[in-house]
């Protein structure tokens, strides 16, 4: 069921998008080689908790996991696609890519954005998946309008991958709506036919969330029953926001 949201709850979301923002940036920023991917949890979940808000990954199990997710943050690092479980003896080397995925509860309601981030001096090819990864998920943004339909995100996104390269665009795992729960009808995956599927409509609150692979598009749950990986242990990519459907350009929640 896909829920219409308020403007309340839209002010809500976009008050909780800015926390979620503001604290995945300083977690950007505190970024280096030598801390473990724990150190990035543990901050993340410090500041979430500042502003008085929850981390909704924290002990999540969505329909299907063996396991709840045991922290506040999601932290996959170069041929983890997303999921990863943060852990102290996991250190940040200079040349990762590391993905920081973080869902946050405000007042009821719910915020997701991911960012994938260089450690230190990275190769000019992960430089370019970055920056593709986040170009297409502008790309889908856009093409998020009232009156357009979900297929019409997913054929952006990937017209525009396929364009920049031989990238694999992962399929088995999709944007989705978001407000009320982490995780709501619809899906939005990362390809798709122009003219399909729902149509998106003024109040619909979704996250776009393109991961792109600099191998093939085919990926595997690792033994921690939850780390997304690549089978070819090619690097990985995901950038995500969060944003509402409106009459006019598609509105960015989770921005500072
Ligand atoms: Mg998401």
């Amino acid at each position: 069921m896909i829920i219409i949201k308020t403007d309340e709850q839209i002010n809500i979301i976009r008050e909780g998008g800015k926390h979620l923002a503001s604290v995945l940036y300083k977690v950007k920023d505190f970024i280096k080689p030598g801390l473990s991917t724990k150190d990035l949890d543990m901050y993340a979940e410090k500041l979430i908790r500042e502003y008085g808000d929850t981390p909704a990954f924290l002990n999540y199990r969505p329909v299907g996991a063996k396991k709840p997710f045991p922290a506040s943050l999601c932290v996959s690092v170069n041929d983890e696609v997303v999921h990863g479980i943060p852990k102290k003896d996991r250190i940040l080397v200079e040349g990762d890519i590391v993905c920081i995925d973080l869902g946050v509860k405000h007042k009821g309601m719910f915020t997701d954005m991911a960012l994938t981030v260089a450690v230190g001096k990275i190769s000019a090819e992960d430089k370019k998946l970055l920056e593709v990864t986040e170009q297409a998920l502008h790309v889908g943004i856009a093409a998020a309008k009232a009156g357009a339909r979900v297929g019409d995100i997913g054929y952006a996104i990937e017209t525009f991958v396929k364009a920049k390269g031989k990238y694999g665009i992962v399929d088995v795992l999709s944007g989705h709506g978001v407000g009320v729960e982490i995780h709501e009808d619809p899906y939005i995956p990362n390809f798709g036919k122009k003219g399909t599927g729902i149509i998106l409509k003024k109040g619909m609150v979704i996250a776009i969330e393109p991961m792109l692979n600099l191998g093939s598009k085919n990926v595997m749950i690792a033994k921690d029953d939850w780390t997304i990986k690549t089978t070819d242990k090619k690097r990985s990519a995901h950038f995500e926001c969060t944003i509402a459907i409106t009459d006019d350009e598609p509105e960015i929640l989770t921005k500072i």
